[in-house]
């Protein structure tokens, strides 16, 4: 007790006289109120101005970026719409939530969601989705108190639509602190933008497309503007993957594990983002998850994958950690493989390491005439697909046997192929 009573003694003395030299303590980092993550489906980070494009107009995304922070190397863990949400909102790579695929089943329910902790944490929630694949059959509606995915048989809808639904509820949320998350799906195949893109993008319409999506997050944040929220709200804009774009011989997405597909912009703006930053730290759309949490002050103590790039957000620094990667459509749909790649770090380039030649081989003219072709040799027979859904892994395949094997009968077929594809000399081209 002496000791106790002696340390409070020194303290009030130290108080009364003024005469401590220490620096006052500086004030905590400001916190938002609110949390709005756009997801603009399909999106090169090459396509946005800040991150390079000089062609493209992505005016309302650089100056997100300008007021915030962007990430020059993100890495998103899938390039698949269902697999690389589940990640984002998880901060789990897929072999982790079990989602591997379009058509996984739904996320396991003691999966947590940033959602639903932000639910529990007495934020109203919303979202808006724009395709089917992320319809509440996914299992990413859970934790949302709105869920909009009314595809009226469709299995997408357009951009303004959804941004309108969305900002019908940002304009007046029904408490005072809300979680929103608006999807948009407009520069997935096909590309479709409306005028004034589809003329002054010609010959180029996805770039019209990531422009018109662009105009939309304009809207969505002068709504938020003009409701008084914006400087309250952590606004966050990323995508689920790339697009090919004939890169590779991949013309869109899904098959290959390479940078047109993976890399994503990653851009954040809000209370506790310092202006101006930009991440030097290879980041991963699996650090939102924990990023959110940390920047919001909200606690849970759920396992991630990710790591909170908030110190980096703040000015700081956060060490580089591996981005990791996958595909399982090449395998899950055709009976090829199952490629992965790793990057260290955003000095080294990233590497695949699992996969490649087998696929690259056969991707010529990817898409659906490519898919159709070499499906019939090809169709997996799923009797042979043990599905481990026990162990909450959906679509996690067992048996590395039968890869092999698939990968034996892929080499048979496709030196047939070739064989049948090289004619002999002298002999007659006519068909017969
Ligand atoms: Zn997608």
């Amino acid at each position: 007790m002496a000791d106790w009573m002696t340390v409070l003694t020194l303290a009030a003395v130290t108080l009364v006289c003024g005469c401590t030299e220490r620096p006052a303590p500086a004030p905590p980092p400001r916190v938002a109120t609110n949390v709005l993550i756009i997801t603009v489906d399909t999106l090169r980070a090459d396509r946005v101005g800040i991150y390079g494009a000089t062609n493209i107009e992505t005016p309302n995304m650089d100056r997100l970026a300008h007021e915030g922070a962007w990430a020059p190397q993100s890495d998103a863990p899938v390039p698949l719409t269902r697999p690389s949400h589940v990640s984002l909102f998880t901060g789990r790579y897929p072999s982790e939530h079990g989602i591997r695929d379009n058509l996984s089943a739904p996320l396991n329910a003691d999966v947590p969601l940033l959602s639903g902790i932000f639910q529990q944490a007495g934020f109203a929630t919303a979202a808006f989705v724009a395709s089917s694949v992320l319809d509440r059959q996914s299992g990413l509606a859970r934790g949302f108190d709105v869920y909009s995915d009314r595809f009226g048989g469709a299995d997408q809808r357009t951009g303004d639509v959804v941004t309108a639904e969305a900002i019908g509820w940002l304009r007046s949320p029904p408490k005072p602190k809300f979680f929103a998350w608006v999807h948009l799906y407009d520069p997935h195949a096909p590309y479709t933008p409306p005028e004034p893109y589809a003329s002054r993008y010609a010959g180029r319409l996805y770039d019209g497309e990531v422009a018109w999506c662009d105009e939309l997050v304009g809207r969505i944040v002068t709504a938020l503007r003009e409701a008084g929220t914006l400087d309250n709200t952590l606004v966050i804009l990323t995508s689920d993957h790339g697009e090919a774009l004939g890169e590779h011989g991949e013309d869109v997405h899904g098959y290959f594990v390479y940078e047109a597909t993976l890399r994503v912009p990653l851009i954040v703006r809000g209370p506790g983002v310092a202006p101006g930053t930009r991440l030097g730290t290879l980041t991963r759309t699996i650090d939102l998850f924990p990023t959110v949490l940390d920047l919001m002050g909200v606690r849970a103590d759920q396992p991630s994958s990710g790591r909170s790039l908030g110190p980096a957000l703040r000015g700081g620094k956060v060490p580089d950690e591996p981005a990791f990667a996958e595909s399982l459509v090449p395998l899950l749909h055709y009976g090829w493989s199952d490629p992965e790649r790793t990057r260290e770090s955003v000095a080294e380039r990233a590497v695949v390491t699992k996969g490649s030649g087998r696929v690259g081989h056969l991707a010529r003219g990817a898409g659906a005439s490519w898919c159709a072709r070499v499906r019939q040799p090809w169709r997996i027979d799923r009797q042979e697909i043990r599905w481990s859904r026990s162990e909450g892994q959906a679509g996690r395949i067992q048996s590395v046997e039968w890869f092999d094997a698939a990968g034996t009968r892929g080499d048979a077929w496709r030196a047939e192929r070739r064989s049948r594809a090289t004619p002999s000399r002298g002999r007659s081209a006519r068909p017969r």
